[in-house]
């Protein structure tokens, strides 16, 4: 169930501190790293609480459930997809998400080119990589990372903002800690080898943002520490 607005806002601050703690530990500047509501499973009045609160924007991980929330959430705020997407859904996710943060295959790449090219807009994208090398997580293979990105950057309606990992699920955080510092790494290499900055990366949930932060994170996408369970 979707807490109150109260409730809400007290458990942002939570994050933001738990943000500020971690740039502070890391040397950063805590106005780098952006939260990104999680709204997936809750209602659209999710989407008005991260609105309310002055984020500026959501992450849904359903092209579906995005497209039925978004006629009936406030306008002024921006959708981000971070789930996994399929061919036969690009068209409809260029057309609803301002952003799409699991761009992981030169297929879907040339499809979300075309659709975005025929609304006339330029879409922009993040790389899902699998750092974390695990088998249930889609994302491309860290060797797989440099081609896809010369792809991207060959795609007149794409613009390549940067890359995203999920951590594998694991009880050992130097797990998540290592899937960031290789994300991290990866996308240091292709930006000096491509002269692309590739400024942002996503990565750090609710239960893994300190590590994220402190290897480099510019997004966490945070849910359950916001808006409760899931379940
Ligand atoms: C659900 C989801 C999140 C948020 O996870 P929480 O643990 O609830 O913070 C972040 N990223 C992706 C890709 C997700 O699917």
């Amino acid at each position: 169930m979707l807490p109150d607005y109260q409730e809400f806002e007290r458990r942002a601050e939570a994050v933001r501190q738990r943000i500020r703690t971690a740039c502070e530990r890391a040397g950063r500047d805590p106005g780098s790293v952006e939260l990104l509501a999680v709204t997936k499973f809750f209602p659209p009045e999710a989407v008005a609480y991260a609105a309310r609160f002055g984020l500026r924007a959501v992450g849904e991980n359903r092209v579906q459930e995005a497209a039925e929330k978004r006629p009936l959430s406030p306008p002024g705020i921006a959708w981000e997809l971070i789930g996994h997407l399929q061919s036969n859904k690009a068209r409809l996710a260029a057309s609803l998400f301002d952003r799409i943060q699991s761009a992981d295959s030169e297929k879907l790449l040339t499809l979300l080119d075309r659709a975005a090219g025929e609304l006339g807009r330029k879409l922009p994208v993040l790389l899902q990589v699998n750092s974390g090398r695990d088998p249930a997580k889609s994302g491309v293979e860290p060797d797989g990372a440099e081609a896809l990105l010369a792809h991207a950057l060959s795609l007149g309606s794409i613009r390549v903002d940067g890359l995203m990992a999920i951590a594998p699920l694991s009880d050992d955080p130097e797990v998540a800690r290592r899937t960031f510092a290789s994300l991290r790494e990866i996308r240091d290499r292709l930006a000096s080898g491509t002269g692309t900055a590739l400024s942002v990366l996503s990565m750090g949930m609710s239960g893994d943002l300190e590590a994220a932060v402190a290897e480099g994170s510019t997004v966490v996408r945070v849910g359950s520490a916001l808006f409760g369970s899931r379940s």
